[in-house]
């Protein structure tokens, strides 16, 4: 039988989508060392750098700081299903595919939820949620930080302090923005938070990075039932991660390397550093697309600098150039998803990815397949533009 299973053998790629993303070789290492039992005495202290390395990330001094043993949906309803119970009402910020997620997730935690939804692309202000506070009056708040199917980056900072003045909590999924642009979850007044390895931690898909505010832990220690899902229970799962040590389930020894990781790179260089290098390789990007006459989908002021979304130009075949991408240059990136299938390009520079040799590589050979199918622009001009961006 064995005969018949070809050896591992996955090909090289250069992920520039928007998610998974390119992993730091530090971090493949990581998983690579020697698995540890769940209880033993290293894996209890791992644990504790980990929710240390969170916290600085997340800007918090949140107690309740973990990863969430699953992808970033996983964060998602581990959020969702803590906060609600049956019959509360939650308002969920609609503007992609991520914060209609959302919305389902809730609906099956047994919430009655409200949707605010603005055009794909577009931001929310205080003032669109102004009516629906008033007549919901939510228990929860959702909204997406970096909406990835549409590439808009929504500010939180009024949002937050008119939801709490509407006696609602603040809940924000950060699986893209996290370790790309600044996350402030203390001074925002974020009550419960999400996130992912594989966006911009720079690591394999696997583990959700969560945090709940005190307030949060408030609302989710006065429940009248048990939280839905036993796998997901905070209370438990704290008990864990807290000093008790309750075995609760397996952790997942080595992706916890990775996630140790891949933080320690990141303050290794330095949040504001690392912001800092995002938004540069995002500029030279515009940049170069600017020339070839590409533009981005999101609102002019909003965009985010780790997930370009630009829509394909007129005439182009859409599937040609990503599968040219893919054979050609071994590069990946993303097509559009829901309403945006086939007019837009995801084009990710998350963590490692987010390099110059990234940048203009992927300039040239997108010039190069653009040519091909005889689109007009002198050939050149994206990488040039980039490059003058660089220096
Ligand atoms: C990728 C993503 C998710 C889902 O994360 P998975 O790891 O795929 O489960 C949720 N929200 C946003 C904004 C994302 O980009």
């Amino acid at each position: 039988m064995s005969q018949n299973a070809p050896p591992l053998d996955p090909p090289q790629r250069l992920l520039m989508g928007p998610g998974p993303s390119a992993v730091h070789p530090r971090v493949l290492e990581a998983l690579a060392k020697g698995t540890v039992g769940h209880l033993d005495p290293y894996y209890l202290e791992l644990m504790d750098g980990l929710q240390g390395l969170l916290r600085q990330l997340f800007r918090t001094n949140n107690e309740l700081t973990f990863a969430v043993s699953g992808t970033g949906s996983a964060g998602m309803e581990a959020t969702v299903v803590n906060l609600i119970e049956p019959g509360d009402s939650m308002v969920v910020c609609i503007n992609g595919v991520f914060g209609s997620r959302m919305a389902e997730v809730a609906e099956r935690a047994g919430a009655v939820v409200t949707r605010v939804e603005r055009p794909w692309g577009e931001v929310f202000s205080v003032e669109d949620l102004e009516s629906t506070l008033e007549q919901a009056r939510p228990k929860v708040v959702g909204i997406v930080m970096a909406e990835t199917s549409t590439g808009a980056y929504q500010p939180l900072e009024e949002i937050s302090r008119r939801v709490h003045e509407a006696g609602g909590l603040l809940l924000v999924d950060a699986v893209t923005s996290l370790g790309g642009v600044p996350v402030e979850v203390d001074a925002w007044g974020i009550d419960a938070i999400y996130s992912g390895t594989q966006k911009c931690l720079s690591c394999p898909p696997g583990l959700a990075p969560v945090s709940f505010s005190p307030r949060a832990l408030e609302v989710i220690r006065s429940r009248k039932t048990k939280v839905q899902s036993w796998y997901l229970d905070a209370s438990l799962l704290a008990s864990y991660w807290g000093s008790n040590r309750v075995y609760h389930h397996t952790g997942p020894i080595n992706m916890s390397y990775a996630l140790y990781e891949a933080l320690r790179l990141i303050h290794e260089e330095g949040l504001e550093a690392c912001f800092a290098r995002h938004l540069l390789h995002h500029e030279a990007l515009a940049a170069g697309l600017a020339a070839l006459g590409i533009g981005y989908t999101a609102q002019p002021g909003h965009r985010l600098p780790m997930l370009n979304a630009v829509a394909v130009p007129k005439g182009v075949d859409d599937a040609a150039v990503r599968r040219g991408l893919l054979e050609d240059f071994g590069i990946e990136i993303g097509g559009g998803l829901g309403a945006f299938a086939g007019k837009v390009w995801r084009i990710g520079l998350m963590g490692y990815g987010a390099r110059t040799n990234n940048v203009l590589l992927f300039l040239a050979a997108l010039e190069h397949l653009l040519a091909k199918q005889g689109h007009p622009f002198s050939a050149g001009s994206g990488v040039a533009a980039a490059s003058a961006h660089y220096t």
